[in-house]
């Protein structure tokens, strides 16, 4: 399963590009960087002055015709940083009814961000692109595809579907972006991957952008990258540092109630809150509804009509607050989070750093609040090691019906991480000394217990049956 074809030519850059015809007094940011007037236009009309960390080391090489391995989170404006310079890239040659640009992510969230951004940079351009993903039906998807796109934005399953029944070629393909690469590992999709891979030329321009870099996304880099550009704009797993962060030791039964005071404390204007389970997603609609809290739900069992109608109430501000799932939640990009709230910490410890990164986008500031009940130490304590730093313990909280939330002890320093630990242990937050509770969390008070099953039971989604997006 494993043979992608490596590489073994270089791709031949694109004809040089003009300058931007623009008087000097004009030259904006963006200019400098070798944008044409058309997306200049269109980067001023959205409002951005100054090119983002990513976007100024990405855009010069792009347009050079050069790979790129970027490592970079979500909310760093990575998006425009490969959209703008393909744009100018595919204006420089004439259309040729073929798709020339295929832009890969994982979710149909993301895909459809990516689509709407590239309407939005390419508007002066006259160049045209298609969103294909799945849990919809396919028949307007073809029918956008008959209109033929040059730029094809898809997630991997539903494209697979549609190439094998010959609606999409991918031959003339110039230049392909894989996005979020580590959520299709994640996902289970790296075999649709590698198997769309091997469709597209092997003379290409090749963008790769991934947070995190596990050794599978390494390899596969390696495999379909030449000589690439390296950009890392914030280091592997770091937290985003304008986000304040704080965590609140908290009894499982008190969390909704806490939950009910974060969101009414004064600054809290749009919050995002991440659950576990799509149940708990519901679930605590409710309950916040009788609260008179209005939230929306988004998780895979969603409907992509209720996932939109949630997704623009919470763009629009009429839903305040929005709970997701973190599949749903891929590719959210809806600007002024104020917070981020942890109900159920991530399985997975870098999934925290995606998650938080939903607030403080594009330079704003941002609050991630964890909720972190008993059971929950182990994987606070991977989060940390993960994002190397401690949490700083939230306030303690009175909570209305008289229950405090639970003591919170200063904590001794952070361990080691030991090199044998891995994310996905199952004896994670039980039997090892840094994730076992006692040793280096606050002690958990009488009020605390819950019979739940042990966390080792829970799985992490590694694939099987597609969860979202194809
Ligand atoms: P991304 O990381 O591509 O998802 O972008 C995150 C957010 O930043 C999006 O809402 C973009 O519209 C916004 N954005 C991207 N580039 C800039 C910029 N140079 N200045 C201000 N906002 C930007």
């Amino acid at each position: 399963m494993n043979q992608v074809v490596p590489r073994s030519t270089r791709v031949e850059p694109l004809p040089p590009l003009s300058p931007p015809s623009l008087e000097p007094a004009k030259v904006s940011a963006f200019a400098v960087l070798g944008l044409s007037a058309p997306l200049l236009k269109a980067v001023a009309s959205e409002g951005y002055e100054t090119p983002t960390p990513v976007q100024q080391r990405c855009i010069p090489h792009v347009l050079e015709g050069r790979d790129v391995l970027g490592c970079a989170q979500t909310g760093t404006g990575k998006t425009a940083a490969f959209v703008l310079p393909i744009l100018q890239r595919l204006a420089a040659q004439p259309k040729n009814g073929r798709i020339r640009a295929l832009v890969l992510a994982p979710t149909r969230e993301l895909a459809a961000q990516i689509s709407e951004r590239t309407w939005a940079y390419g508007k002066n351009l006259g160049l045209t692109n298609t969103v294909i993903y799945g849990g919809v039906g396919q028949r307007g998807q073809e029918e956008a595809l008959h209109r033929k796109p040059d730029i094809l934005i898809a997630t991997p399953g539903r494209l697979l579907d549609l190439m094998e029944q010959g609606y999409v070629k991918l031959d003339a393909v110039e230049i392909f972006v894989l996005d979020e690469a580590d959520r299709m590992l994640d996902m289970g999709f790296i075999h649709d991957v590698r198997r769309i891979v091997r469709e597209v030329p092997v003379k290409r321009q090749t963008l790769f952008f991934s947070a995190t870099m596990p050794p599978a996304i390494a390899e596969l880099s390696s495999r379909i990258l030449i000589n690439p550009v390296r950009i890392e704009v914030v280091p592997q797993a770091t937290t985003a540092e304008k986000i304040e962060q704080t965590v609140h030791h908290v009894a499982k039964r008190d969390k909704r109630a806490l939950l009910e005071h974060v969101l009414r404390a004064e600054g809290v204007h749009r919050a995002l809150v991440f659950t576990r389970t799509k149940h708990g997603a519901n679930k605590l609609v409710e309950q916040l509804d009788r609260a008179n809290i209005r939230a929306a739900a988004i998780h895979g069992n969603k409907s992509q009509g209720a996932r939109e109608r949630a997704l623009d109430g919470f763009k629009n501000g009429d839903i305040p607050v929005l709970i997701a799932t973190d599949i749903a939640a891929r590719g959210i990009d809806v600007d002024g989070i104020t917070h981020v709230v942890n109900y159920d910490l991530p399985e997975v410890p870098e999934q925290y750093v995606h998650r938080i990164g939903r607030t403080a986008r594009a330079g704003a500031g941002g609050r991630a609040i964890a909720f972190c009940d008993e059971e929950e130490r182990g994987l606070l304590s991977d989060i940390e090691r993960v994002i190397r730093q401690r949490i700083p313990l939230a306030e303690r909280v009175a909570l209305p019906q008289g229950v405090a939330q639970e003591v919170q002890r200063p904590r001794p320093p952070m361990p080691e991480r030991r090199p044998e630990q891995r994310s996905s242990s199952p004896e994670r937050g039980r039997g090892s000394p840094i994730g076992q509770g006692p040793s280096n969390v606050p002690s958990v008070n009488s009020a605390s217990t819950d019979a739940r099953p042990p966390r080792a039971r829970r799985r992490r989604y590694r694939g099987g049956s597609r969860p979202t997006g194809t």
